[in-house]
């Protein structure tokens, strides 16, 4: 336990490090490579989802832990298990509530907008008890807007302040957003100036929230894609790529992902990895730098997803040998490879199962090893139907390395049954 502790100190030194060394220019050099590749892209592409790969290698975003631990700490789970039956207002102090004091510096932070005070390079901590029954959004806008900052969010793991994720990319603003419905829990945030910065305001939202299958109220509301606490129970991580300005989904989106994240996570599957949902503001992602990322994305309605391999691993990887098309990426006939398209088959009929999606995009060699899959799964019909329909898994180029999922925008849970017009991925 000790040395492990000591590693994950050690990588947020790093990290600390990185925000004022080899970071410096990381941001406009994100911004800039994004936008680049995604041209290149768009123009020999016309499905415009090519930017998806382009824009992978652009970002500096990352959990701390994704792909590397599982974060296994004991604490984690003691906390939960022990906070699992505690109200918010219970008299007892939740297990998932640090003591007042425990990061040195901490200041609480209120909801609304907190101007951060700068001295220098000096970094600043703040506090929040979060509710398990809301969801918990940072928002820093800072000028200039192409200054160098990290936001970073660490969880009390029951013993310390545990990394959960930083971001370092883009211009003008970072986000990142956290949930625990296992009972209350501190979150701290930090803001860790760079080079140029000259002014910073920190804005947390909090929005009532819970998981679940239906959607029944607010819907559409746009709210980023939570940290994952533990990806083992979670179900999702993130990786080098993920870009978590570009992770916000509509509630009714967000609440689907996370629902098959822990369901694919009560079976034993590793975690997958979503990517480019909607911008913050419900642009198409790439919007802020000139270079759209996909053609549609917006209003977050759309999101990517990593598919499952008969490894048991679900990276961002290619399931076959691609050519080049006039429209982009398509796998070759016959030569899908390492693709487990029977584990495949619960992950997507989560989804299917909330009638809510209208069409995912899927390379057509992918889509046919999904149909016998889907076939021998004994599923409910009108969830297995939708594996052979020809519109809820459709081909669209560049779609050989995940699936694209979109919801209906109506607003009733029956609408969704209507069919709303095609628009490319
Ligand atoms: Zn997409």
């Amino acid at each position: 336990m000790a040395t492990r502790l000591r590693w994950r100190l050690g990588v947020w030194l790093v990290g600390l490090a990185g925000c004022g060394d080899a970071g410096e220019g990381l941001g406009d050099a994100a911004a800039a490579e994004v936008g680049a590749d995604a041209g290149v892209d768009a123009g020999r592409d016309a499905s415009g989802d090519a930017g998806v790969d382009a824009g992978r290698d652009a970002s500096g975003d990352a959990g701390v832990d994704a792909g590397r631990d599982a974060s296994a700490d004991a604490g984690v789970d003691a906390g939960r298990d022990a906070s699992a039956d505690a109200g918010v207002d219970a008299a007892m102090p939740a297990a998932g509530v640090a003591p007042r004091g425990l990061v040195a510096g901490e200041e609480l932070l209120r909801v609304g907008a907190t101007p951060v005070a700068l001295s220098g390079a000096a970094p600043r901590v703040f506090r929040i008890d979060a509710s398990p029954r809301s969801h918990w959004y940072f928002l820093l806008r800072f000028a200039p807007e192409r200054a160098q900052v990290v936001l970073a969010v660490d969880r009390f793991d029951g013993a310390r302040a545990a990394p959960l994720g930083q971001t370092d990319a883009g211009r003008g603003l970072r986000t990142l957003s956290v949930f625990d419905p296992s009972g209350p829990r501190t979150f701290w945030v930090r803001v860790l100036p760079g080079a140029g910065l000259s002014s910073a305001t920190l804005t947390l939202t909090e929005t009532p929230f819970a998981d679940g299958s239906r959607c029944v109220d607010d819907c559409a509301r746009l709210l980023q894609m939570p940290l994952a606490n533990d990806p083992r129970r979670d179900g999702y991580t993130t990786d080098s790529a993920t870009v978590f300005r570009y992770w916000f989904g509509r509630r009714d989106l967000v609440m689907f992902v996370r629902h098959a994240g822990q369901s694919m996570a009560a079976r034993g599957a590793a975690p997958f990895v979503p990517q480019d949902f909607s911008q913050w503001d419900g642009a198409t992602p790439g919007a802020d730098v000139g270079a759209l990322r996909h053609a549609s994305h917006q209003r977050g309605k759309d999101v990517d997803l990593s598919l499952y391999g008969t490894d048991g691993a679900a990276p961002w990887r290619s399931y076959c040998v691609v050519r080049q098309g006039s429209d982009g990426r398509e796998c070759a006939p016959g030569t899908v490879r390492g693709f487990d398209a029977a584990a495949n088959v619960p992950f997507f009929a989560d989804f299917f199962a909330t009638e809510r999606v209208t069409m995912c995009f899927l390379d057509r060699e992918l889509i046919g090893a999904m149909r016998p899959a889907a076939r021998a799964a004994m599923l409910p019909s009108a969830v297995a139907a939708q594996f052979s329909d020809g519109v809820h898994l459709q081909h669209w180029p560049n779609h050989d390395n995940h699936i694209h999922v979109r919801v209906s925008e109506a607003s009733s849970q029956g609408a969704a049954l209507a069919y709303e017009p095609f628009e490319a991925p």
